[in-house]
């Protein structure tokens, strides 16, 4: 049973993969992606369709963050599917480890795996803005990889700007589309150049982020207090 849901899954991806545009003469570099799956060799044909979802999409991400590829640039990123590990997935050097209970429980997931991959081509230098990092991302994953999937509901009452990953996805896509597309472009270079990510929010918006977060609630149909920064 859980064999065909696997592939199920697999054959829903092929599906959508062979579905969408071809992409434009790609700035990013071949990158050759590698699943090992030798710790569960039941998800193989998973890992495969993770392969094949990375060789489409490493070079969209590229030009989505309009990165410079050279930066950093790793030939082999290895996929690991590890049998014991907890929690979902992390990316680190040139590979991108996912818990295999993960995939076998939440088998069309393979969003997680646009968003650990969006981390395999922004190589930001070590910075202290982890909720720009995940938010962008989670950015990548929604507004560009599941566009039709309903964003989660923020619940302004207690969120904030920098909780990071849906919610700051969230705040991101809501720039691009009513206050400053390209803004996503300009943070990720700000974070490639260890350059003020605040500046890039004021020049690009005339605001800060917490006046876009406030102007983003209100947007939303939220008219209460705001939760402290
Ligand atoms: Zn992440």
């Amino acid at each position: 049973m859980r064999g065909w849901v696997i592939a199920g899954a697999v054959v829903l991806l092929a599906g959508l993969l062979a579905a969408q545009e071809p992409v434009a003469p790609p700035a990013a570099q071949a990158v050759t992606f590698v699943a090992d799956t030798s710790q569960v060799p039941h998800l193989q044909p998973w890992g495969r369709a993770a392969e094949a979802l990375c060789v489409v999409w490493y070079p969209r991400l590229v030009d989505i963050l309009a990165s410079d590829d050279t930066v950093g640039f790793q030939p082999t990123i290895r996929i690991i599917f590890e049998k014991e590990m907890k929690g979902v997935a992390y990316s680190g050097g040139n590979e991108i480890h996912i818990a295999a209970s993960w995939v076998e429980a939440h088998p069309h997931d393979f969003g997680m795996v646009v968003h650990e991959l969006t981390h395999q081509v922004q190589r930001y230098p070590p910075n202290g803005e982890g909720w720009l990092v995940e938010g962008i991302a989670d950015y990548v994953r929604q507004r560009h990889f599941e566009p039709d999937v309903a964003v989660p509901a923020i619940d302004f009452a207690r969120a904030k700007p920098t909780d990071a990953y849906k919610t700051t996805a969230g705040l991101l896509i809501w720039i691009e589309a009513n206050a400053a597309p390209g803004i996503v472009k300009k943070l990720n270079r700000a974070l490639r150049e260890q350059t003020d990510t605040a500046a890039v929010f004021s020049a690009s918006t005339g605001k800060t982020v917490a006046e876009l977060w406030a102007a983003f609630a209100r947007a939303s149909g939220y008219a209460g207090p705001l939760a402290a920064p």
